[in-house]
């Protein structure tokens, strides 16, 4: 069988899971190590001494599946929302460790490349691989060619250049500390073991039940950013309706969150941009409020259907019936629904006082949570290794070194446009650039950000 690491004098950094943090993190491992050479040898040279020479560290990606970057094809819908210029803390799961992940990799200034004074460490990393990309009004970045195979491509190059090796149908079953060593086997599959020095977990939600060592604490995977399942049977109406709506997510009366956006009928609930970012929050016999006409406020909206009825009196020389009165503002399946609940005949002329009842209808599509439907489709998994065993400088498990981690595999989720992968490369790049300081003996310490 191959051999998947050389197994000679060179030290070995194995990440495993060739994703979105994994690539990150192999291109941040060796930009560090070389940066640190620069270093070395700036200093050997100012003291008049040849450098020390450390034979350059092994990186090998271990990917399960027959190819690297298959998650990454499939993120913002092949166009790969890849960014957020404007996160906040509100946007984030375990918020402080990714604040503090953030402000420490703008300290890795010396092994990336600044194209652009005054943007990110990230989108210095992507514009240095040679990406360039076009922001909108709310901070999300996507590919100026609008192909997430773009994204890939370059950080398949950016591992190739930098001299990472790609090994793939190699699932990682076990990682194994070795003990008095300070050194790692992991179990592949089919039987091999590969020893290594370092080790970054960067396998997504794919985290396997018994893979880390026991020090290691993890939560149960929950699928999340995904469509929810609600009460109302007459939903299935509307099959793939699509409407822009304002949602609001109600519990016991009060409000936790609201979003605006375009909001898919399915068969069995709601789904589309605004109900995955609620599905963060959303639990069973929560409330999600619908407003059809989320620009205007109620008492605004009764005189200006009034006017509207009025004008359409006067151009259609008779009254239109409720449908009609309808049918310029919404689609004629949710006019339906909007006049059912107003309790008014569709069919019948429409009175000036039957606007007093249409608009609450409007603002106010109610339904009930009877649950996530992370089966359907999900965009992240919560869970996984807890974030308050890592160390937010270095991406290092406290009271395993060597053992870092990055991306899903942490118990971090955040809302959708682009907050995810910055997380993912955030915390991929700080995992790669510490293994590699450790591997050449930079003390990596545990930053307990918590006290
Ligand atoms: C449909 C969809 C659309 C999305 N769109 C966006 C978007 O536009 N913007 C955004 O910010 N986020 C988006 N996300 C979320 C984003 O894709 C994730 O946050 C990101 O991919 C996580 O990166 P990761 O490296 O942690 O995991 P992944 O990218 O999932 O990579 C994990 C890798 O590890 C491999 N692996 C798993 N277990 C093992 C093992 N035991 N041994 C070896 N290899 C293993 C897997 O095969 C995989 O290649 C989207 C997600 C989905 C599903």
């Amino acid at each position: 069988m191959e051999r998947i690491a050389s197994e000679g004098d060179r030290p070995v950094i194995a990440i495993v899971g060739g994703g979105a943090s994994g690539l990150v993190a192999a291109i941040a491992a060796a930009q560090t190590w070389r940066a640190m050479g620069r270093e070395r040898l700036r200093e050997a040279q100012a003291g008049g001494q040849e450098p020390e020479r450390i034979p350059a560290p092994e990186i090998l990606v271990l990917e399960k599946d027959e190819r690297v970057g298959r998650s990454i094809l499939a993120t913002g819908n092949g166009r790969c929302n890849f960014f957020n210029a404007r996160p906040s803390e509100g946007n984030y799961r375990s918020p402080k460790l990714v604040e503090e992940a953030f402000w420490a990799i703008e300290l890795h200034r010396r092994s990336i490349p600044c194209m652009e004074k005054g943007d990110s460490a990230i989108e210095n990393f992507f514009a240095s691989l040679g990406l360039c990309w076009k922001e909108d009004e709310e901070g999300r970045c996507w590919p100026a060619t609008n192909k997430a195979s773009t994204v890939l491509d370059l950080l398949r190059t950016g591992c190739n250049a930098n001299g990472a090796q790609e090994r793939c149908d190699c699932q990682v079953e076990r990682i194994e500390r070795i003990p008095n060593n300070n050194r790692f086997a992991l179990h592949i599959t089919d039987g091999r073991i590969v020893h290594a020095d370092a080790v970054v977990v960067a396998t997504g939600g794919g985290l396997g039940k018994g893979m880390l060592p026991p020090e290691v604490r993890t939560a149960p995977f929950q699928p999340l950013l995904c469509p929810l399942a609600v009460e109302e049977s007459w939903v299935r109406s509307l099959e793939n309706i699509r409407v822009r709506a304002e949602v609001r997510l109600e519990r016991t009366g009060e409000v936790l969150k609201r979003q605006q956006g375009e909001v898919q009928f399915r068969k069995f609930g709601v789904s589309g941009i605004a109900v995955f970012n609620l599905s963060r929050e959303a639990r069973v016999g929560d409330a999600l409020v619908l407003d059809l006409l989320p620009h205007m406020c109620e008492c605004d909206a009764v005189p200006f259907l009034n006017r509207r009825l009025k004008m359409m009196r006067s151009a259609l020389g008779c009254t239109p019936t409720v449908e009609e009165t309808l049918s310029g503002l919404v689609l004629p399946r949710i006019g339906e629904i909007v006049a059912d609940h107003a309790g008014l005949d569709i069919h019948r002329p429409m009175q000036k006082d039957n606007t007093a009842l249409l608009v609450p209808a409007l603002k106010n599509i109610r339904l009930t949570v009877k649950g996530t439907a992370g089966n359907v489709s999900h965009q992240i998994m919560r869970g996984g290794i807890a974030a308050d065993q890592l160390s937010p400088h270095t991406m290092q498990i406290e009271g395993v070194p060597g053992l870092f981690a990055a991306g899903e595999a942490v118990d971090v989720d955040a809302d959708c446009g682009g907050f995810n992968l910055r997380w993912t490369w955030t915390s991929g790049y700080l995992a790669g650039a510490n293994a590699a300081m450790m591997v050449a003996g930079q003390g990596v310490e545990f930053c307990d950000y918590h006290s």
